[in-house]
Order: structure tokens, then sequence, then C-alpha cells
């Protein structure tokens, strides 16, 4: 598969996770509801990755008329917070799903999880082992070698039982007993060979401060949360398939304790399926590498409009439209691949020419002066806000004797098929008048600094009156009203595709020093008092937004969205 291209060519409508579903819906599996869950770690924003698996876990429970439960998955205290966790919650709403009454927390489920562990060393299924780090490693063996037992595997229940209790009690240092599942040392698959489920970790918790002084492991933690929410369908990435049989042994332990939740006479036993993470270009997507861009400060932060984060993605101007249409195209698949951001801008563009109003502003002017045209006079022209919807009206756009157009709509000796502006070829001046250069002023070192024409009287609005073709049209600012603008223009953060395939180079060797241009742009007046958040199309430019940090009314700051050259239109489609 061509990464990107997703599944829309072939089977869209029944990708492996709904066939999955819709076979336990019709063989009355899920009690009359199917519910699927979201469980972020809060130790970090979330990116364009965790939006796939959110449209993913809530896009199911919506086809099948269910719900997706939002759950902190707190069980690693060491870098979580409320920050995060609340950052989690505006990101989730923003994308458009909404989780209801279905708020959960692992933490809340410290207690009931101690619980279980205790019946579980009762039962003969787990012991507190004494193991260092080092010597478990050792003892777990490799992939392709069996491991061997600890030496304390086979204490009694009640010994366990005691350690455990005063491991609760504080009495260990932080990592030296641990509790461990007792079930194969000799199983092929890793992850089997008597997990650890339990470790002592004197860290306090952002929401259960200093009452804990052991945390559950994620393993143990996942299906236990899953089966006490009543989670029907838990969807995950790859990484977490090896770890598919030991969440079905907790789920199974947790069967013959009766703790299975019960719904319309139909027991809810949760399930795991996994699919492919989402790579995207020219970027990282681990939350550890992204907190280290935000930690040396070489972004301006998690929201920094470079940053494939959701916050830093709306800052930029994306759309949550645009980011689902992204989700949904790239599809759900089982194979690890990379897709190519350019998909993403694609999505961008296509949400935005349909809604962004257009607006004209100059990023590297040059002055143009109409001779035949009065000093003092000016017109306003009525400029469509949007062609591409006709309810978006005109706006007026004051137009005189001196503009600005860009620097790179000119040439004094014209390459072929160059339609602007060039000695005595005719163009339009969008949606104010036809325009002929007749004469170009220089600097002392030859530079272009003026662009002298004159302009068509019979051609008002931009069209001839006897109906002559004009191949080009260009946009332009009146020099008098124009006003300045801030304008960033963002690159890829990255300067290869894959910032973390080399292996013998730090991922930061890779940082493009030039992902960030601050520019003066020349706008017209009704770009001044734009309302941050306000995405336009710089006609001819770009898609820019006004910056929600740090644009004021009267001091405009505007993002640079995305470019109108597309690129993968040119070359992703036709792969
Ligand atoms: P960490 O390294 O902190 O575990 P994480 O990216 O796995 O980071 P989680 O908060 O554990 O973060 O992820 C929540 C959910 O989002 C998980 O179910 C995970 O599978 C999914 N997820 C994370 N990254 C991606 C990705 N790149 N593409 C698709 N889903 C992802
Ligand atoms: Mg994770």
């Amino acid at each position: 598969m061509i990464a990107g291209d997703g599944d829309k060519g072939s089977d869209t409508g029944r990708h492996f996770l709904k066939q999955w579903i819709a076979e336990d819906v019709a063989a009355g599996r899920t009690g009359g509801t199917v519910v699927t869950r979201f469980p972020p770690e809060p130790n970090g924003y979330i990116h364009i990755g965790h939006a796939k698996a959110i449209c993913i876990d809530f896009g199911m429970a919506r086809e099948f008329g269910g719900r997706c439960n939002l759950r902190m998955d707190d069980t690693n205290p060491s870098k979580e917070s409320d920050e995060y966790a609340e950052s989690i919650k505006k990101d989730i709403r923003w994308l458009g799903f909404d989780w209801g009454e279905g708020f959960y927390s692992a933490a809340n489920l410290f207690e009931q999880m101690y619980e279980i562990a205790e019946r579980l060393i009762e039962g003969g299924h787990a012991y507190v082992c004494e193991l260092t780090q080092e010597q478990w490693k050792e003892y777990r063996g490799a992939p392709t070698s069996p491991g061997r037992e600890s030496p304390f595997r086979n204490r009694s229940a009640a010994e366990s039982l005691d350690l455990f209790r005063r491991m609760r009690a504080g009495e260990f240092a932080d990592g030296t007993l641990c509790l461990r599942a007792k079930i194969d040392m000799a199983s092929p698959n890793i992850h089997f060979r008597d997990p650890v489920l339990y470790r002592i970790m004197r860290v306090p918790h952002y929401h259960t401060g200093d009452k804990w002084c052991i945390y559950p492991m994620y393993d143990f933690a996942h299906p236990i949360e899953d089966a006490f929410e009543g989670v029907t369908h838990s969807m995950c990435t790859l990484e977490f398939e090896v770890h598919r049989p030991l969440y079905d042994w907790v789920v199974d332990r947790m069967d013959e304790m009766g703790l299975l939740v019960v719904r319309n006479g139909v027991k809810i036993r949760p399930q795991q399926r996994e699919f492919a993470r989402l790579n995207l270009s020219y970027t990282v997507m681990s939350k550890r590498k992204l907190l280290q861009l935000v930690e040396e400060r070489r972004v301006s932060g998690w929201d920094d409009p470079r940053m494939p984060t959701v916050c830093g993605l709306r800052r930029r101007g994306y759309t949550p439209e645009a980011i689902r249409d992204f989700c949904e195209r790239i599809g759900v698949s089982k194979y690890e691949s990379q897709t190519d951001v350019a998909l993403l801008e694609y999505c961008l563009r296509d949400d935005l020419n349909r809604r962004a109003l257009r607006r004209m502003a100059v990023l590297d002017p040059i002055k143009v002066v109409i001779d035949n045209w009065p000093a003092d006079k000016v017109e306003n022209v009525a400029a469509l806000n949007n062609p591409e919807d006709p309810d978006a009206g005109t706006r007026l756009v004051p137009f005189g004797r001196e503009l600005f157009i860009e620097r790179e709509d000119f040439m004094e000796v014209p390459s072929k098929k160059f339609f602007r502006v060039t000695p005595g070829q005719e163009v339009r001046l969008r949606a104010a008048c036809l325009f002929t250069c007749t004469h170009v002023v220089k600097d002392a070192e030859g530079r272009a600094v003026e662009v002298h024409g004159t302009y068509d009287p019979d051609s008002k609005g931009g069209n001839a009156a006897d109906g002559r073709k004009i191949k080009g049209t260009i946009h332009w600012v009146s020099a008098a009203h124009a006003v300045p603008l801030e304008v960033r223009l963002y690159d890829r953060l990255f300067t290869v595709p894959d910032p973390m395939g080399d292996d013998t180079k730090d991922f930061l060797e890779f940082l493009n020093e030039d992902s960030l241009r601050k520019i003066t742009a020349h706008a017209e007046p009704a770009l001044a008092e734009a309302a941050t958040g306000q995405i336009f199309q710089f006609e001819r430019v770009g898609y820019f937004c006004a910056d929600t940090v740090d644009s004021r009314p009267g001091a405009p700051v505007f993002n640079r969205t995305v470019t109108l050259k597309d690129s993968w239109a040119k070359v992703g489609n036709k792969q």
C-alpha cells in the first residue's frame, strides 16, 4: 500500500475493525451497546496520531450507535498532570467528539485494582518477587530462549500477601520488590513470562497525591479499566498486539472473580484489537520527543504552529473537518507505513477552499504607479469574498494610483509563458481594472523599484469592454491604504521525511533551521481587524490564520496555514 492513499480505493466502507465489531453486534456479544474508549496518558499534549485513534474510537462508537469513553490512563504519575488532562479534553471536543457521561480515570480504580491483585495472590496467580531489575531482566530471557523461574515464584500466598501489603504500607524502597503474575516463564511471548503487575514508586499522583506508593502496570490496569467500564471493543496501536494474551489473561481472571459487567443479561468480555499507528513525514510523533522540543525551546511551546500536536495544528489554522477528513482518507490497516504530510495539507486546502474568505495581501512588494490615474482619486472596488460560495458576498477594497504587487509578479524581461506584469503586456488587477506596464524605474544598483503603466478606463471590475481575453490576473494592495501585517511563514520542522529513521543520528540534527521566517506584509485594510483564529485565503498566496496568541485588533499577526500550491494533487494522487 502506498502511504497516504489509505483504503479509499479499496474498501473504506468495511475495514477490519468495522467487520470485527459488526460480527460481535450480530452475535449479541455487546449487550446491546458497543462501548469503546480512548485512553490517553495525560503526560503530554495529543497529536495528529492520537487524532487518528480518536477518530477510530469515537467513530466506531458513533457508527454502531454506541458510546466512547474518555479515560485518563494515569497509572504512571511521574509525568502526568492536570494541565495535560485538561488539554486533552479540550482537543477532543474541538475535533468534534463527545464522551458524554463517560469520563473515567484509571486512578479512580486504584483501590479495586489493588483488591484484584490481592485476590490473584490468594488464588496462586501472583507473587511478590525480590529480584533486582537487572536480575529480573536476566531471568526473563530473550525472545528466542526461555526464561528462568524466579526463586521467589513458589513462596506461599500468605507470604506474598504479607509482603504486598507491606509494599503498599511503604515498608520497602522504590524499585526493590514487585508483584508479578505467575504465568509461564517458558512462553515464546516474553510478555507472558511472569510480567510485573505492581511496582513501588514514591511519586505523588496528580489526583491521588501521596496515597499510593505502589502503582499498577499498564498491562494490568488497562484490561481492568476496560472490564469495569463495560468496554466491548478496545482498539489500540500495533505495538500492543504482543500484549494481547496478557490482556486476555487478566480478563479471564476477572471473569473467574465474577467482576465482568453484565449488560442486558450479557456478560461483557472486553476484547482488544490493534491497528497501525500514524506516522507522518517531516515530523516526529513521540510525546517524549515533542516534549524535548518544547523543553529545549526548539519551538515556542506545545502549541507552536509547526508542531504536529492538535493544539499546534489548531493555532496554525487547521480545521477539525480537515483533520477528520484526513483520518478518514488514511483508513485503517494493520501495516505500518509513513503517510505523506502533503495529504494532510491537501485535506486542509480542500476544506479551506470552500470556506475561507478571500483577502488581498502582498508578501514581497514592489510598487506600481498607474500614470493615468489621478493622484488623489480613490475608488472602492467590490471584490468577491469567496468565489466558491455565492452567499459570501463582496467587500469594498480601496484602489488608487499607487499599489503594491508581488515582486515575483513582475519581470522586466519575461520568461516564456509569463503572463503577469511585463512591459507591453496587459494584466487584470483583480476586481479593479486592466493594466499595462509601460516602463520601470530602477535604483542605483539596477534593481526595479517602481513599475509604471496605464489602466484601461473601460475595464471596470477587471473586464475588458470589448471582451478581449486577458491571461494574467494578479492581486494588489493600495499603497496609501495598506496595513502592515506580521506574517509568520512556516516550513516543515524537519529537513528529512523520517527524522527518526537514522540510528546513527539524533533527530535534532535534522531540525529545519528555517522552519519559521517572519516578514511584514502589506494588506488590504479589512485584515487589520481580523478576529483571532479567523482563517483567510490571501489570494494567490495561501491560507493564513490570525494567531490566537499574539494577534491583536489593529496589530494583526498571521500564521501561514498552508500554501496554495498542492504537491499532493500533482504527485500523490497519480500514484
Ligand atoms: P506514550 O509514549 O506516552 O505511551 P502514546 O503516544 O502511546 O505515548 P497514549 O496517551 O498512551 O500515548 O496514547 C493514547 C492512545 O492513542 C493509545 O491507544 C495509542 O495507541 C494511540 N496512539 C498513540 N500514538 C498514535 C499514532 N501515532 N497513531 C495512532 N494512534 C496512536
Ligand atoms: Mg502509550
